[in-house]
Parts: structure tokens; sequence; C-alpha cells
């Protein structure tokens, strides 16, 4: 079973009609989310049964996942030298000087140049650098309006929802569990908010990776033999300023940090 080498590779074999069929706004984002593992290439009704049967296979590869995400990467790169990102400040909220477009990403600058040079104080892994290009090429720029929601009730999350919370919420709690300093952390590091205790839980913090995309974090500690619980929301404007694959991938990536945060910590167990 050949694995796509790249986003091009899995984008050429589309009809590229952008029908919305596979749930994706785009063929592009659907070769995007083949590659990040969120879709199976038979989810395109349109693909010939020969070219699926050829590229289909585990999409969950984790050597394959970051590979492709490298090259998703330098095609969406490729694409910022295409916009005008003095135009996109208004819409991403964010500030244009020096030729670069910067937006607040956890409180801190990260910004973009015009052939897609990325520049930033923090080290921003590829499932954050992913969802910052979507939002800067096609946010739409709504205000959040402080109604959360879960991932399952964006616009296409039900069916990935499995996926987001054994990626993300299983594995934050899991790091919570034994990082009690995490949401002191979040506040002080990331520029977070605790904010009233909501959905009855113990801790909750509100978090900007993204200047119009806040995300909120329940953790519910361990109680009377209950075992600790840990969601994330998503304002209900998150799937229209991201994609579901890019909302996905921003989980990911305050997973990512928040495991390497507490290994830095002395909490070897968090990677697991
Ligand atoms: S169903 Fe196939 S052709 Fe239609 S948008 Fe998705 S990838 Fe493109």
């Amino acid at each position: 079973m050949p694995v796509p080498k790249n986003a091009m590779e899995i984008f050429q074999l589309l009809d590229k009609s952008n029908c919305r069929d596979c749930g994706e706004k785009t063929c592009l984002a659907f070769a995007g989310a083949v590659f990040r593992g969120q879709k199976k290439i038979e989810e395109c009704p349109k693909l010939d049964r020969n070219v699926v049967e050829r590229f289909s296979g585990d999409p969950t590869d984790r050597n394959t996942i970051e590979e492709n995400q490298e090259k998703f990467l330098a095609m969406m790169k490729q694409k910022i030298a295409g916009i005008d990102l003095v135009s996109a400040t208004e819409r991403t909220g964010g500030r244009f000087e020096n030729g670069r477009l910067t937006l607040k990403i956890l409180g801190k600058d990260f910004s973009v140049d015009g052939i897609g040079n990325l520049y930033s104080d923090i080290h921003v892994n590829p499932w954050l650098a992913a969802p910052f290009f979507d939002y800067v090429l096609n946010g739409k720029g709504v205000y959040p309006t402080g109604q959360w929601v879960s991932f399952r009730e964006l616009k296409n999350g039900k069916d990935r929802y499995p996926l987001f919370q054994k990626r993300c919420e299983e594995a934050m709690k899991r790091v919570a569990d034994i990082y009690t300093d995490l949401f002191d952390d979040m506040v002080h590091l990331f520029s977070g908010r605790q904010v009233d205790r909501q959905f009855q839980s113990d801790i909750s913090v509100v978090l900007h990776p993204l200047p119009k995309v806040p995300i909120m974090i329940c953790y519910w500690m361990p109680d009377e033999g209950l075992s600790s619980s840990l969601n994330i929301f998503f304002d209900e404007t998150a799937d229209r300023n991201l994609d579901i694959g890019s909302v996905f991938s921003l989980g990911a990536g305050l997973t990512q940090m928040f495991q390497k945060l507490a290994i830095r910590h002395g909490f070897t167990e968090a990677a697991g």
C-alpha cells in the first residue's frame, strides 16, 4: 500500500470540484485532513475505486503523519505568498508592521511575512503552525459570542470526536492528573484566564491560541471513587474561523505543549 508522499500527491487525485461531499470545504482541505490522519481517502465518494485501493491504509501511523505535516506546512506557506497580509489584519485580529502580520498566540507574538516565513519568541510545533496558516488564509474573522460548545458540536466535528477525545482530551487529562501546576502555568505562561467554574468543573481556564478562537479547558478532579475528567470547549464560532481539521490540530498542539512542559518539570509519564 503506497502512502501518499505529500499533500499535492493526494490533491492531484481528487476531482477538485470542492463539492463538500466528504465534509470538507475544499478538496485541498480534504487532502490536508488525509495527511494529518484525520480523514480516510475513501471518504471522498468521487474517487475511483482503484485509487482508493492503492492509497488506503492506516492513516494514524505517527511517522507518516509527521512527515506529511511538514509537507502540508510547506504547501500552506506557498499559499500565504499569494495573499495580501495587510488586508488580513482586521479579519485575523492581528497587526501589520515591518512587512509582517503579527497575531497573539497564547499571549505571545507570532508573525508571518509575505513569503510565509514564521517568526516567534516561542517554539510552536507543527500542530499549532497548521491552524495558524488556516486561520490567516481562510478564517472568516467572526467574533466569538461566548457560547461554549464541545468539539463534536462544531461543524463536521461529530465523526472526528472519538479521535479528538483520545488524542487531546484524554491525553491532556493524564497531564493534568500528575502535573498539578498545569492550570496555574496555563495562566502564567500562556496568558490564560481562570474563569468561574463552568459545567460544574473544579477548574476552568480560557486560553487564546488564536485571537478570535478562544478555548476553555475544564477539569474535574477525582472524587469519591469517580475518576478525573477533562473537556475542551470551543466558542460556537470556531468552525467559521477554522476548518475542523485545524480545530483538531489546535487541540493536539496544545496537548503536546503541555506534555512537554510536564516532562520539563520532571513528570516523565506525561508523554504516555
Ligand atoms: S468529496 Fe472529494 S471532490 Fe468533493 S470536496 Fe471532498 S475531496 Fe473534493
